[in-house]
């Protein structure tokens, strides 16, 4: 029931003081036409409506949700309590600068471990997403190539197993985009690397660990290729998970990063609440950073780039995903994310490991962060496809893995566990996928139908998609 249809005339729970400023109305060309319809509730009623919602969806507070390419970890309240402290919650944009040190602090702070845990030399907090973050980047290298007066370069290298953001970022900024093959490996080819690069070639964009879970072993050779035409290296590292503190891409050559922090430095998202992609860069493109950055040492202030390609969003960024990304990676410390990284390494070996004998893995290797699995065969014996495993896991609980992605592989199913679940949590999940699949072999109509168990059931997708209910009609 939506809480439209919840509303009773004349209830309402607003707890606002008395206004006292004087009323000034819009002119009558500037009033509202028609009546403004808000829901009135009182407020347990709306406690009510919206503590409902909440038990109807899944949520990393509800179970497994080894959602590939999201890195959905458990995120501790610290994080929370941090950032909801009144000093970083109560400010304003426009505070002068002498009133709000200890948040400028706080990005510069969060700005020198990132760079050292990227190798980066300069990051900005600007950019609101990780797909935001990619067309930043994307930005800075064409500023570049432009300053100096090298306009030929109009094209981005993009291999197939990138994220699918990476060729649309690509497009946005006014590149072409050329698509490179993997090979049989899961890795890109080189030989076709090197037929696409030349002097029209702006820079590479490298999702690593790539989206079917590899970490590039070419990844040093691909990085020369690139520098080896004039261009330059982005690195997507959205699945910074796999490797933070273990390996620093700007020691591989990359000259602008990517992070999200809301996968790897602890935010809840999946709701679509702020997030944070900061982009990350060499020296050397420093000149075009976006925004305002923190300079000084022992009195902060805000500094504009010289050549800045402008603004990305308004004022800093979303300050609050940064303090909490902050206290994550003072709570872990140097030891503790690189071990982060280990175990979120391990427990997705250990689950593919343990499942690899019935599911087919679409690369029998050793994984990153996630494996992918490939349903084809399963498909055509039982008839039960990547999806119908997914309706399954419903019923028990688990959120299913990132399906039909990446789109190099049939009946995918994309799962990552992450680092801070428990090895009975894991087993618990294994047990499930194992006992899906003998379901689908001897009782392949169970799947078909499920899931039976949720708030809703198996949904029209096609009539979902085609006839959208997406506005309610007051009476
Ligand atoms: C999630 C992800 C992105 C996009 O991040 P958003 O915050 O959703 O825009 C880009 N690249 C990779 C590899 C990702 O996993």
């Amino acid at each position: 029931m939506l809480i439209f249809e919840k509303s009773k005339a004349g209830r309402g729970c607003d707890t606002l003081p008395k206004c006292d400023v004087e009323i000034r109305l819009p002119g009558e060309k500037d009033k509202r036409q028609s009546e403004l319809h808000m829901p009135a509730l009182s407020e347990g009623d709306l406690s009510r409506h919206y503590t409902e919602l909440a038990k109807k969806s899944h949520g990393v507070n509800d179970g497994f949700y080894p959602l590939g390419s999201c890195t959905m970890k458990y995120n501790p309240k610290i994080n929370e309590d941090m950032a909801a402290l009144p000093g970083f919650a109560e400010i304003h944009p426009l505070q002068p600068a002498h009133t709000v040190q200890g948040c400028l602090e706080v990005l510069k702070l969060a700005e020198k471990y990132l760079c050292e845990i990227t190798g980066m030399n300069h990051m900005t907090f600007q950019p609101a997403a990780g797909a935001h973050g990619e067309f930043t980047g994307l930005l800075l290298i064409k500023a570049y190539h432009q300053s100096r007066g090298d306009e030929k370069r109009t094209k981005i290298i993009v291999p197939d197993s990138a994220h699918g953001t990476n060729p649309a970022s690509a497009a946005m900024a006014g590149f072409d985009v050329v698509s490179v093959p993997s090979g049989p490996d899961g890795c890109v080819d080189i030989e076709k690397l090197r037929e696409a690069v030349g002097e029209d070639t702006a820079g590479l964009m490298l999702t690593n660990p790539n989206t079917v879970g590899l970490f590039d072993k070419n990844i040093l050779e691909i990085t020369d290729i690139i520098h080896g035409c004039g261009g330059l290296c982005y690195y997507d590292g959205a699945n910074l998970n796999a490797v933070m503190g273990v390996v620093r891409p700007g020691d591989m050559g990359f000259d602008v990063i990517h992070l999200n922090l809301h996968k790897t430095f602890s935010t809840p998202h999946g709701g679509g609440g702020p997030g944070s992609g900061p982009v990350g860069c060499k020296d050397f493109l420093a000149p075009f950073m976006p925004g305002l950055t923190v300079v000084g040492e022992e009195e902060l202030a805000f500094a504009k780039a010289e050549q800045s390609i402008g603004e990305m969003k308004n004022f800093y960024g979303n300050f609050s995903v940064v303090v909490k990304a902050l206290t994550y990676i003072l709570t872990l410390g140097k030891e503790g994310i690189p071990e982060a990284s280990k175990n979120a390494v391990l427990n997705a070996n250990y689950m593919m490991n343990k499942l690899k004998d019935l599911y087919e893995m679409a690369y029998d290797e050793v994984c990153m962060h996630e494996f992918v699995m490939d349903l084809s065969e399963l498909k055509k014996k039982a008839g039960v496809s990547a999806m119908d495993i997914a309706k399954g896991l419903l019923d028990n609980g688990i959120h299913p893995p990132t399906m039909y992605f990446p789109l190099i592989v049939h009946e995918a199913l994309m799962v990552e566990p992450t680092e801070t679940e428990s090895k009975e949590t894991l087993d618990e999940a294994i047990a499930v996928f194992r006992q899906l699949y003998e379901t689908a072999l001897v009782d392949a109509e169970k799947l078909l139908q499920a899931p039976v168990t949720t708030p809703v059931t198996r949904l029209d997708e096609v009539k979902a998609a085609r006839k959208p209910v997406v506005r309610y009609d007051f009476q």
